[in-house]
C-alpha cells in the first residue's frame, strides 16, 4: 500500500498523488511570534514532523515551507504593550521558537518567509483581488474580501453558505464560524499600529496585511518563484485553522489564481493537559521550555505525542509522559545493544523480525500517518529483539536497516545521557564489589549492589566481555 492521507477537503482518506512527483510542496502554518509557543502548537508541528520524515523516506523530494507569523491583531496588541516595536518583540520570540523546535528534534522547514519581510507580495495580492473585483474598499478604509462574489466559499469547511450575509465585515483576525463576514485582506493603519512600526504605504491606502492574507501571499510566491506553480500539494495545520484561516487562504488564493490552492488539507487535533484544554486559568498552560526545564527528555515528549493519532484530541498527563519516558528508555537500550552487539551477517531469525516489524511499520505510516500504530510495531520489535539478542542471536545489516528507518522516522531515544566522573568513579568501584561479591558466591550482597545502582539511575548488564553499566 502506498502513502494514504485525510483530505479535510473530501473528508476521506485517499490515496497521496502529489502534482510533479517526486516533488512534494507542503505548506505549514507557523507560530504567531507574539510569545512562546506552547505544546499545543508543538503537537501540530510534531505530525507535519512526522509526515515530513515519512515523505521524505517515502522517495519524495520535500520543499517544506513554513512561514512566521510576525504581524497580526495579537502581535502588534503583545508589542505595545511591552512598549516596543514589533521587530524587537517579536525577533525573540522567533528565536526561541527555533530553539524549542530544535530541542524537540523536529526537522527544520526548507524556509521560514517572515510576514513582514513579505509585504510587497501582499499588497500585490490585494491589487489583483481588487482587480478581479472580488475585493472592495469599505468605508473605514480597509480593503475587504466579499465573499459572496466567490461561489465555493465555506467548501473546506463545509459552511452553509446560505447563511452568508451579504455585506457583514469583520476586521478581526479570529472570528467564530458562526459569523462567516467579508474578511479584511488589508487593514487601514491605526495609531497602534504606526506606534510599534506595522504600517507600510499601499496603492489602497497605508496599512497592514490581515494574517489570512499572509499565508496566501507568502505560500504562492515561494511556489511560483521557484517551481512556476500555483498549487501545493499538501497544506496542514492545527483543526482551530480550517475556519476561517484556511477558508480565508483558498478563497483570496483561488480567486487570484483560477488553481486549487492546495491537493491535500491536512489538520492535527487539539492536546489537552491533564484533561481539560490548556488555560492560563487553570494553571494547566506549558510551553515547549517548561518541559525542557523540568528536565523532560524530548524523546519521551515525541513517543507521548506520537501514541495518540493526529487527527484524535491528546491528553497530555503525568502517567502518559512516565509511560512515554519508559519507553523512550527501552528503544534506547535497544539501540546501544543493537550497536554493541553488530555482526557482519543477520541471524536468520532476527532478520526475519526485522523484515516483519518494517513491513507494520510503513503499513501504519502509509495509512494515514498512524503513528500509535508504527510506534506499537517497534515496542514489539524492541521487546521480541531483545529476547532473541538475550539468547545470543546478532544483529546485522538487515536488522540495523530496520532500526535506522524506525528510529529515523520516530527519533524518539532518550538524549545521550551526560555522566559525570564522580559518578563514574563511584560505579566503577561499586561494579568491582560486587564482581569480588560474586566470586565469593555472596549473591545477596551482589544483588543488594546491583539495587544500590538502580537506586542511582545505573543499570548494570553482565557480558562475556565483562559487566556494562549506563545511565538510565
Ligand atoms: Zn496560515
Amino acid at each position: 500500500m502506498a502513502l494514504h492521507l485525510y483530505n479535510t477537503l473530501s473528508r476521506q482518506v485517499e490515496p497521496f498523488a502529489p502534482l510533479h512527483p517526486p516533488r512534494v510542496t507542503l505548506y505549514t502554518c507557523g507560530p504567531t511570534v507574539w510569545n512562546y509557543a506552547h505544546i499545543g502548537n508543538f503537537r501540530t508541528f510534531l505530525f507535519q514532523d512526522v509526515l515530513r520524515r515519512w515523505l521524505e523516506r517515502s522517495g519524495y523530494e520535500v520543499l517544506h515551507i513554513m512561514n512566521l507569523t510576525d504581524v497580526d491583531d495579537r502581535t502588534i496588541k503583545a508589542a505595545a504593550a511591552a512598549g516596543k516595536s514589533l521587530t524587537a518583540h517579536t525577533e525573540p520570540y522567533t528565536q526561541a521558537f527555533f530553539e524549542d523546535r530544535d530541542f524537540l528534534r523536529i526537522i527544520p522547514a526548507h524556509v521560514y518567509p517572515r510576514a513582514t519581510g513579505s509585504i510587497p507580495a501582499m499588497i500585490q495580492l490585494v491589487q489583483r483581488l481588487l482587480e478581479k473585483g472580488v475585493a472592495y474598499k469599505g468605508d473605514d478604509g480597509s480593503v475587504y474580501f466579499a465573499i459572496d462574489r466567490f461561489p465555493t466559499y465555506g467548501r473546506l469547511s463545509r459552511l452553509d453558505t446560505r447563511e452568508i450575509k451579504v455585506g457583514a465585515r469583520v476586521a478581526s483576525d479570529e472570528y467564530a464560524k458562526e459569523n462567516p463576514s467579508d474578511f479584511a485582506l488589508w487593514k487601514k493603519a491605526e495609531p497602534l499600529d504606526e506606534q510599534v512600526g506595522a504600517a507600510w504605504d499601499a496603492p489602497f491606502g497605508r496599512g497592514r496585511p490581515g494574517w489570512h492574507l499572509e499565508c496566501s501571499a507568502m505560500s504562492l510566491e515561494e511556489l511560483g518563484r521557484r517551481f512556476g506553480v500555483q498549487t501545493l500539494d499538501i497544506h496542514a495545520g492545527g483543526v482551530d485553522l480550517i475556519f476561517p484561516h484556511h477558508e480565508d487562504e483558498i478563497a483570496q488564493s483561488e480567486a487570484v489564481t483560477g488553481q486549487p490552492f492546495a491537493r491535500v488539507w491536512l489538520h492535527g487535533a487539539f492536546l489537552n493537559v491533564r484533561g481539560s484544554k490548556m488555560s492560563k486559568r487553570y494553571g494547566n498552560f506549558l510551553t515547549a521550555r517548561d518541559l525542557n526545564e523540568a528536565g523532560v527528555d524530548p524523546g519521551a515528549i515525541r513517543l507521548l505525542t506520537f501514541q495518540t493519532h493526529y487527527r484524535k484530541e491528546l491528553d497530555y498527563n503525568d502517567d502518559a509522559l512516565a509511560g512515554a519516558r519508559e519507553m523512550s528508555r527501552r528503544f534506547g537500550v535497544f539501540r546501544d545493544r543493537l550497536r554493541e552487539r553488530l555482526g557482519d551477517a543477520d541471524d536468520p531469525s532476527f532478520a526475519a523480525l526485522a523484515a516483519e516489524h518494517e513491513r507494520q511499520f510503513r503499513a501504519a505510516l502509509d495509512d494515514d500517518l498512524n503513528a500509535p500504530r508504527a510506534v506499537a510495531a517497534v515496542n514489539d520489535f524492541v521487546t521480541e529483539g531483545n529476547r532473541l539478542m538475550d539468547s545470543g542471536a546478532r544483529p546485522g545489516a538487515r536488522v540495523r536497516a530496520a532500526w535506522d528507518l524506525m528510529d529515523g522516522v520516530l527519533d524518539a531515544c532518550p538524549s545521550v545521557v551526560v555522566v559525570e566522573a564522580e559518578l563514574t568513579r563511584w560505579v566503577e568501584e561499586r561494579i568491582a564489589a560486587r564482581a569480588a561479591a560474586r566470586q565469593t558466591r555472596n549473591f545477596k550482597e551482589a544483588d543488594r549492589i546491583r539495587e544500590e545502582l538502580r537506586a542511582r539511575g545505573v543499570e548494570i548488564e553482565d557480558t562475556p566481555g565483562g559487566t556494562k553499566w549506563r545511565k538510565v
